[in-house]
């Protein structure tokens, strides 16, 4: 059965980043695990946030075994990388992966983002730095779960951005925390 309220929360929240610019058109991904059935809920691969409908979302279980959607739509090509972090965490149970510009410019230089208001507070102030791998990859899926152990936000080098959250909701507002504090840090060094 499928948990309406989860697939509502994720609908929202996916939609809620894209309006509020952290990712746009087919770019980004967005997921839920019910920790009590198992299952994890992802959006799917190549959609439109905004024509988002409860039965576009996709279901798998966290060994990947994706059920049939009843709109045939094909999980996120992230699944692997979202299904990963679960594995290693299980204190989290939402993952916000965006391209959201201020942040992904860092993750191009590969530097870090530094907690310079205190928005940063709100995500741990620290992140990681994972190597590019190419998107929707292992590699890339492997690479993201050797460091979320220790932080809830990763830059993937030359892509994007995840963040990590015990409800979608936090997932979602460390995303919008890092990238505002991204934009203010790159801001105020180049005054
Ligand atoms: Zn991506």
């Amino acid at each position: 059965m499928m948990n309406i309220v989860i697939v509502k929360d994720l609908i929202k929240y996916a939609q809620r980043a894209e309006n509020e610019g952290l990712c746009k058109h087919k770019s980004g991904n967005f997921s839920i695990l019910d920790r009590s059935t198992g299952l994890v809920y992802i959006t799917p691969s190549g959609f439109y946030r905004s024509d988002l409908t409860v039965d576009d979302i996709v279901i798998s279980d966290l060994k990947g075994n994706v059920r049939e959607n009843t709109n045939l739509r094909k999980p996120s090509i992230e699944l692997s990388m979202h299904l990963k972090v679960y594995l290693k965490r299980p204190d989290v149970n939402a993952i916000v992966h965006t391209h959201s510009p201020y942040a992904t410019a860092f993750a191009v230089k590969g530097i870090k983002i530094e907690p310079v208001t205190s928005e940063a507070y709100f995500y741990g102030k620290d992140m990681e730095i994972v190597p590019y791998f190419e998107h929707g990859t292992e590699e890339l899926a492997d690479a993201v779960s050797k460091v979320i152990k220790h932080v809830d936000v990763c830059l993937l080098k030359n892509h994007g951005i995840l963040t990590v959250g015990d409800i979608i909701e936090n997932a979602f507002l460390k995303a919008i925390y890092v990238e505002s504090v991204a934009m203010i840090d790159y801001l105020s060094k180049t005054l």
